[in-house]
């Protein structure tokens, strides 16, 4: 495989652009290779600028559900395009958006267009302040709900301290008030409120976190949230910025049979363009601006393009429910696959899925929290990347990442990389 022209592209890049790219995970430093410059989308498939092809299971991190390009999705949007591209001022396709989102998610009765999931999480928790009149959150270690600086937190020393920022250039001062516990350990959680549980706003998770790695919540756990928040008058938020609309129609919500009281959602329901939302309770929302006094807005949020591609996304998928089920199928035959090659070469490394979200995890596992994923071995990894890159296999460049399947791959796809995965292993632990 040659990588000449991206290479070039990359020696560019750096210079205008820190790391050459615009979002970290892109730029491949933790599998330790170059990042590669894509031309194009189709399917099941992307191509590079070198005119390498790939097998994406990437996806757009999740949004991608019908594949690259789909021609559905696409369908008339010179019409959309000639009819303006932005306005500022109010469009009844965003009006449309909104009653289907409310109409397929039990717990939101009202919700707003933001343009990322992290501008979502963060006005969620903005209302939840608002709304209950108190200061703290409790996040989970492990997860992730984009770069707002009060949840750019790791764990202090024990789960109830108080967090560290992860990233500098966070106040200390800002996360003082974010509480960070162990994903799956509702003690932990208990802990908190016992301390704390007054001055607790709300409680954001992730319900089948995929930013460690997969790693699903287990429905106890998420009940036990549901309990402890309610009996405190905190909010749970359901974080469904991956998990709705692509575990199922009605996201995590839906599948564990449990409702928060606020949900975020993303880049899924824009069908790949940047888009994001939060919505919950009608009492809840209602503190939102200009109905309540909490403040969000956004020039560009509900833009008429996103909302269009994002609609026909949501109204295809809400009229071929079968999707799911077809999803899931191709998933599970990928995760058996990757099974059997891993009994077979009798290797340390645990297949977790979840509907169509899986993890190859270099590790023996269980995996049921942040502690547990910090034992796999990242250089395994690393060289597993590489391997099935120069396979025609496009993997997420980091361990603890999801892979993320559409509807566009087909059983020879997955086949091909059943195999590929088999050659991987067998080249790395040979
Ligand atoms: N929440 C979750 C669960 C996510 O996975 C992400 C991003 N992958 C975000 C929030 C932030 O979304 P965005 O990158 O669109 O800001």
């Amino acid at each position: 495989m040659d990588f000449d022209k991206s290479k070039k592209i990359y020696e560019e890049a750096v210079k205008y652009i820190p790391g050459g790219v615009n979002s970290p995970v892109r730029a491949f430093k933790s599998v330790g290779a170059d990042p590669v410059f894509v031309k194009s989308g189709l399917g099941s498939k992307i191509e590079d600028e070198d005119g390498n092809t790939y097998i994406d299971y990437i996806c757009s991190w999740g949004p991608l559900i019908l594949g690259h390009s789909n021609e559905k999705l696409l369908e008339d949007i010179e019409g959309i395009l000639k009819s303006g591209i932005s306005f500022g001022l109010p469009t009844k396709i965003e009006v449309d958006m909104a009653k289907h989102i409310v109409d397929s998610y039990n717990a939101v009765e009202m919700v707003r267009m933001v343009n990322s999931g992290t501008e979502a999480t963060m006005s969620a928790i903005r209302v939840a302040r608002g709304y209950t009149g108190r200061d703290k959150i409790i996040k989970f270690e492990g997860c992730y709900h984009g770069h707002n600086d009060c949840l750019l937190v790791k764990s202090g020393s024990g789960a109830i301290t108080y967090g560290v920022p992860t990233s500098s250039g966070v106040p200390a001062d800002i996360v003082k008030n974010t509480i960070v516990c162990r994903y799956n350990d509702l003690e932990d959680v208990k802990k908190a409120f016992e301390k704390f549980g007054d001055d607790i706003a709300a409680i954001i998770i992730e319900p089948i976190a995929g930013n460690m790695g997969l790693v699903p919540a287990k429905k106890e756990f998420l009940e036990g949230l549901r309990s402890v928040t309610k009996e405190n008058g905190s909010i749970l938020i359901f974080d469904e910025v991956i998990t709705g609309f692509r575990v199922s129609y009605g996201g995590a919500s839906e599948v564990y049979g449990i409702e928060p009281d606020m949900a975020c959602f993303g880049k899924i329901i824009g069908g790949g363009f940047p888009v994001g939302a939060y919505g919950g309770k009608r009492e809840i929302m209602e503190m939102v601006s200009p109905t309540g006094p909490v403040y969000q807005a956004g020039t560009l949020s509900g833009n008429p393009l996103a909302m269009h591609v994002g609609y026909k996304n949501l109204k295809t998928l809400s009229e071929n429910k079968d999707i799911y089920s077809e999803l899931e199928k191709k998933a599970i035959m990928l995760e058996e696959g990757i099974k059997k090659n891993i009994e077979e070469l009798n290797i340390d490394a645990t297949i977790v899925r979840f509907k169509s979200m899986l993890t190859l995890f270099f590790g023996k596992g269980p995996f049921e929290n942040f502690d547990d994923v910090q034992s796999c071995d990242t250089e395994v990894y690393s060289k597993y990347f590489n391997e099935m890159l120069s396979r025609g296999i496009m993997l997420p460049p980091a361990q603890f990442e999801c892979m993320f399947l559409s509807t566009a791959l087909t059983d020879e796809d997955i086949e091909y990389t059943i195999k590929a995965n088999y050659e991987a292993l067998k080249a790395i632990y040979n």
